[in-house]
């Protein structure tokens, strides 16, 4: 440890060529490590949630995890050795369902979005004051005639009081232009001009997947769930589409903002196209894409390629992603009961139960492994029902298949058990619990709420738990995900105790649903997801030990390193100087 000690500074990569030849003789080339990291906090998450200070890297595998004497086998005179002075490591983090729009949100943004930041409300007062900016400013203006439309995004009103959004909100700021504004999930608004251009009023009919809210007089609120009518949408003049080289600029630079955050592999849940997977698959074959990526892509996308596919470890298409309802806070999601706070209205599901069964029966004959958006308790018995059904015409397990429910947000206490016995995966965003408090006990009542965001009964009964954002609806930091796990509270404590808290997860459930679960649903948890010998070599190194911190000070964590493959993608001190 002196020589060691004497020859490496703060994450300075140091070569020692001579002095360990003389220490240690001749290290042979298969041991050899490329780099070694010593003087470490590790948390392997491997079965036993062992611990290590020690990791040898070579050809972007560990080959070693271990102590600092035992890894000095593993030093030749090529090592590079870097003393990381007690901090803490931890795998690469996993998201295991958002949406890759990094570069169109925070880099190149392309909508207005009347939130402060992702993941924080705007006010009735924050939503006109953007408003009537954009009306100033030109932003966010479609172009066209006169008058021209205004499309932005972000509303959620269970935040204001009263707790609803009407037209005449918007109408104050814009009685003379079309606004459309879509919430910060599935749904929308518009204000009285657009309304009026439609040709929307009392008597117009709800939308095939869609539904016009109506005041007690009949007359239309200005809000849709779900699916706007096609006569307002079709209106609304089209952004320009993207140019290629926007859309690589926008995936190479954003992905680089998710792997300054931890996150080394990307679950992207947007229903990919074929034609998005090869632009996406040459951008890797050119070397500028560094995270990983697995793609949940639409049916003809998996059709078309026949199997999945596995870029050198890199980019994954191993998923589907299917719909079977829409979101609990605009009331898009299915449930067996009415919702507590609109009687008579139930949700819709957007499938059937036989078709749900066929595609993932067809699927899981080639290889890939369905992914159902399922939030309500109705749509998650109907895609609980259909992947038994395609488990049963297979004649496959639950190990083989992997099925997914995304969200799974309301059981029914009677399916919650069906989920261990199929072996079904519950992808679940602890941040929507956070985020969804402010409405969902009024939306699903107390009865309900004992099968709402059950992380921990999942657990308990051998569900494959994995964590993700589903960014852009909630930010896409992974320490977020983490501290909302763990508290069942809001970045700002609250509520005090938590949400339900014996629903929280422990720190180490919590740091295994955000890595090994989600290499599990890609079917790669042989060479991810936790630390050990022969992994690829993704990790992260933190200042703070996430098992010690206080668990309010969870969120605060930022990465100084990322490293994926061995290859070190991001540094804070190097960011810093930039
Ligand atoms: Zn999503």
């Amino acid at each position: 440890m002196n020589i060691l000690k004497r020859f490496s500074s703060k994450f300075s990569i140091v070569v020692l060529p001579v002095l360990f030849i003389l220490a240690l003789g001749t290290v042979s080339d298969a041991q050899e490590a490329d780099r070694v990291y010593v003087n470490s906090n590790i948390y392997t998450v491997d079965e036993e949630f062992s611990k290590a200070s020690a990791i040898a890297v070579k050809d972007g595998r560990f080959i070693y995890v271990g102590n600092d004497a035992g890894v000095q086998a593993y030093i030749g005179p090529l090592t590079f050795v870097s003393d990381l002075e007690g901090k803490t490591v931890i795998p690469g983090l996993h998201d295991a369902h958002l949406h890759i729009r990094f570069g169109e949100r925070e880099l190149y943004p392309r909508m207005p979005d009347i939130r402060p930041a992702i993941g924080e409300w705007a006010s009735v007062e924050r939503m006109q004051e953007v408003i009537k900016r954009c009306l100033a400013t030109g932003e966010g203006m479609r172009p066209g005639p006169e008058p021209r439309w205004l499309v932005l995004g972000g509303w959620m009103s269970d935040v204001w009081d009263p707790p609803v959004f009407r037209k005449e909100l918007i109408d104050a700021v814009a009685p003379n232009n079309p606004v459309y504004i879509r919430r910060y999930t599935h749904g929308s608004g518009a204000n009285s001009k657009a309304l009026e251009l439609a040709g929307i009023s009392r008597d117009t009919p709800d939308p095939e997947g869609g539904h016009i809210k109506k005041d007690k007089h009949g007359e239309p609120t200005g809000e849709f769930v779900e699916r706007a009518p096609s006569q307002l949408t079709d209106l609304i003049p089209p952004l320009t589409p993207m140019t290629d080289y926007e859309r690589s600029r926008n995936l190479v630079e954003g992905t680089q903002l998710a792997i300054a955050r931890g996150l080394t592999t990307l679950h992207d849940a947007s229903r990919t196209s074929y034609e998005e997977v090869q632009r996406r698959l040459k951008l890797y074959q050119v070397g500028l894409l560094r995270i990983r990526i697995n793609e949940m892509v639409n049916e003809n996308a998996a059709k078309k390629l026949g199997k999945p596919l596995n870029y050198k470890n890199k980019f994954f298409v191993q998923s589907v992603k299917s719909f079977l309802d829409g979101a609990l806070g605009s009331r898009g999601a299915h449930f067996l009961e009415e919702y507590s706070d609109y009687p008579g209205f139930f949700g819709e599901p957007r499938q059937s139960e036989d078709k749900i069964a066929q595609t993932a029966t067809e699927l899981l004959k080639i290889g890939f492994n369905i992914r159902v958006h399922t939030i309500g308790d109705a749509a998650n018995r109907i895609a609980i029902n259909a992947f038994e059904r395609a488990l049963k015409e297979t004649g496959k397990d639950g190990k083989d298949a992997r099925f997914a429910l995304e969200h799974c947000q309301v059981l029914s206490l009677d399916d919650i058990p069906r989920l261990a016995e199929l072996g079904i995966v519950a992808s679940m965003q602890p941040l929507h619990a956070t985020e969804d408090m402010h409405f969902a006990e009024s939306r699903l009542g107390p009865e309900r709420m004992k099968g709402a965001y059950v992380w921990k009964k999942l657990l308990e009964l051998g569900v494959v738990v994995a964590t993700g954002t589903d960014y852009s609806v909630s930010p896409y930091n992974p320490f977020y995900t983490l501290h909302a796990a763990v508290t069942r509270q809001d970045r700002d404590n609250n509520p005090p105790g938590g949400w339900f808290p014996e629903q929280a997860l422990s720190r180490e459930e919590a740091l295994r649903a955000a890595t090994m679960a989600g290499a599990y649903v890609m079917h790669a948890e042989d060479i991810l997801g936790s630390i050990e010998v022969g992994k690829l070599a993704d990790f992260v190194v933190i200042p703070v030990d996430y098992m010690t911190i206080p668990a309010e000070d969870i969120w605060k964590i930022e990465p100084e390193m990322t490293v994926i493959g061995g290859e070190i993608v991001y540094t804070k001190q190097a960011q810093a100087q930039k």
